[in-house]
């Protein structure tokens, strides 16, 4: 079939289904609005892993998702939805833009998870939005950037004490939301080493400890065995649950 869109880390196909999707996930990987490129052996297949049992299992936990089923290694079919055009982002340790834009010290734990929007648009470089900006660009209301934030704050909580359980400390992530037919605000994309910076509570060497996509953003080498690190630890904790 001809597909519908092609991402920088996935592929979305139509089925025969209107109300659903196929994704590919694929081994390409990017960082910096796509300046940097490469390729992640066998990343598709880890990040789908990795995104179906979270998705199943924050489902168990009554966080509404895309998630249908994966009828291979690196496919996962999900329910067709409207993205909501913003990259929802949680914090819970300084790392990343939070430290270059505000001079934060990476590894500084936050008072408070900070949930912060960001406009999905590649062509503007994803900017970082306010509230009042939301509300003028009409992407969401007021009541529904609350349901927004509410549901992040909810989804990190979960996670954290997921993570936790797997000895990986979760910094901070990205998730992304979508509308689906009957109008229901559903969790969608992924949640992976892409999407998330993750760090092994084993290894205290700032570098060593790191087992994101940082691997790849930073150059430090040993990217596939980080990433299959956080695949075996995530689908250990989740085999007895799923
Ligand atoms: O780059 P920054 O520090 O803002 O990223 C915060 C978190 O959001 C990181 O875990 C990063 O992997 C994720 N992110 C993402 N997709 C983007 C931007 C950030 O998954 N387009």
């Amino acid at each position: 079939m001809e597909k519908l869109y092609e991402g920088k880390a996935k592929i979305l196909y139509p089925t025969d289904d209107p109300g659903i999707l196929l994704t590919i996930f694929k081994d390409d990987a990017t960082a910096f609005n796509a300046q940097k490129r490469g390729q992640i052996q066998g990343k598709g297949e880890i990040n789908c892993a990795i995104s179906a049992a979270l998705f199943q299992w924050l489902a168990s936990l009554g966080i509404p998702n895309h998630y249908l089923d994966q009828p291979t290694a690196n496919q996962m079919r999900v329910k067709a939805v409207k993205i909501v055009p913003l990259e929802v982002i949680v914090r819970n340790i300084a790392a990343g833009s939070l430290c270059k834009q505000t001079g934060l010290p990476e590894g500084k734990v936050l008072p408070f998870p900070l949930v912060e929007f960001y406009l999905k648009d590649d062509a503007l470089g994803d900017p970082l939005l306010t509230r009042d900006r939301i509300l003028v660009l009409e992407i969401a209301t007021e009541s529904e950037l609350q349901q927004l934030q509410a549901l992040a704050l909810t989804i990190n909580q979960h996670l954290i004490a997921f993570f936790n359980r797997c000895h990986i400390t979760l910094v901070d992530f990205k998730l992304e939301f979508g509308i689906d037919s009957q109008g229901e605000l559903l969790l969608a994309d992924e949640i992976s080493p892409d999407t998330c910076r993750l760090w092994d509570q084993s290894q205290s060497d700032p570098q060593a400890r790191v087992l994101d996509k940082d691997r790849f953003r930073r150059d430090l080498g040993q990217i596939e065995s980080a990433y299959q690190t956080v695949q075996q630890r995530v689908l250990a904790e989740l085999s007895s649950r799923l």
